[in-house]
């Protein structure tokens, strides 16, 4: 593993204006919704939704390492704006990988200016494909027109829903026995309803709320990937180290508290601090090594255990924040931020794919193996 592997998800410079703009305003992005509508303009004047998209395509180059490495960066100052980043960078990366060229070319010159939010539903589908649940959308044929699909069914979460103006990626199941298949489905898409935000304890300037699908239509132009067993595997570890990269920003802001308030008196905990640090050091080279080399696509294990290592650093790390602040970051008042990072802290666990359901998945795995085994 070469320093140039364990340096690239090093957080890189954010732009300057973006960052008093996110320091200034994490809390309120975090309890309330009155700025919800500047998130996406904020990053999109950045230029964060053209990091890791080829120049080719109106993007600023560099790869998906480069995405996620701008994902930490901006967890580092609000986990409500980084997952907005999650979702609207989840989405565009879909596009990328897409056949459909006609879709992407209609839809990324708009998600690239922030224009045009980008939300990805794609929990379902993942939990689908490790037999968690079955697929909420459901696609039938229009009766009197060749090419047209009726959705029906729900997205119970997703994030990055502006009511000005979205796109939302969705996997859909068909009665007619083809592969189920991944959607672009428009917010003006007639039959699309989306719910009031979510009544959220934290990010709560995220744009996240329900859709109902009913007799929303659909065609092929709207296709993203005709085979989600196919497609989701592909896209996997971008969208797993992408959400690393939440996990790695936070995880880092909390360490860096936790070194500044143990320098002195709790010194007994700066050890612990630098073990921390080390060990996220360690992961953030082995998912942007396994990236780069593919490895992390065909030993898909190999990405569940970094998720759930990084989810379980970022426990440690906030945990050893409040060790560090003491009753100080208890108080309101003395504005830290750590009671927000707690609560931002809540979310890593719990976005799907779950540690619980990787955890489970491992598990599973381990003991068929052991009953394969040739002396089992
Ligand atoms: C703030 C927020 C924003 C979100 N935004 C998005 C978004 O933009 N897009 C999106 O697609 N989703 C989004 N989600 C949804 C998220 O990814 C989860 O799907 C969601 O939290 C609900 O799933 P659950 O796993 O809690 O549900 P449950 O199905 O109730 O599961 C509970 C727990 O058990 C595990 N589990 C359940 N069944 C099994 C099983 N058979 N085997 C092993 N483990 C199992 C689950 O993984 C989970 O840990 C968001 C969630 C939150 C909280």
């Amino acid at each position: 593993m070469g320093t140039s592997d364990t340096g690239r998800l090093n957080a890189p410079g954010l732009d300057a204006s973006l960052t008093d703009w996110l320091y200034s305003n994490a809390t309120r992005l975090d309890t309330g919704t009155d700025l919800k509508g500047d998130v996406v303009p904020r990053m999109a004047s950045a230029g964060l939704f053209r990091i890791g998209v080829p120049a080719a395509l109106g993007g600023s180059g560099g790869d998906t390492i480069d995405a996620i490495a701008s994902i930490a960066a901006v967890a580092e100052r609000s986990l409500t704006a980084a997952f907005v980043l999650w979702g609207h960078r989840s989405l565009i990366e879909y596009l990328l990988h897409s056949p459909n060229a006609a879709l992407r070319e209609r839809l990324l010159p708009a998600l690239l200016v922030g224009t045009l939010a980008g939300a990805s539903g794609l929990s379902n589908a993942m939990k689908f494909l490790c037999g968690i649940e079955s697929l909420q959308i459901e696609a039938a044929p229009e009766s009197d027109s060749a090419g047209i699909w009726r959705l029906n069914g729900k997205m119970a979460w997703v994030t990055n829903l502006r009511p000005e103006r979205f796109v939302v990626a969705a996997a859909v199941s068909y009665r007619d026995g083809r592969p189920s298949a991944i959607l672009a489905i428009p917010n003006d898409a007639p039959g699309l309803t989306r719910s009031a935000d979510l009544d959220l304890i934290a990010l709560r300037g995220s744009n996240t709320a329900a859709l109902r699908l009913e007799n929303v239509p659909a065609d092929a132009d709207w296709l993203i990937h005709p085979d989600a067993q196919a497609f989701v595997p592909a896209v996997r570890p971008a969208i797993l180290g992408l959400q690393c990269g939440l996990s790695i920003g936070l995880a880092r802001r909390s360490l860096a508290e936790a070194r500044r308030a143990a320098e002195t008196p709790r010194s007994i905990l700066g050890q612990q601090v630098e073990m921390c640090a080390s060990e996220l050091a360690t992961a953030c080279a082995l998912l942007s090594c396994g990236i780069a080399d593919g490895s992390l696509r065909v030993l898909p294990n190999r990405l569940f255990e970094l998720r759930i290592r990084m989810a379980s650093l970022v426990a440690d790390a906030v945990n050893l924040e409040l060790e560090a602040s003491g009753g100080r970051g208890y108080l309101r008042d003395a504005e830290l931020g750590f009671d927000r990072r707690w609560r931002e802290s809540a979310l890593i666990p719990i976005v799907t794919p779950s540690v619980v359901q990787l955890k489970s998945q491992l598990a599973e795995q381990a003991r068929s193996a052991q009953r394969n085994a040739p002396d089992a």
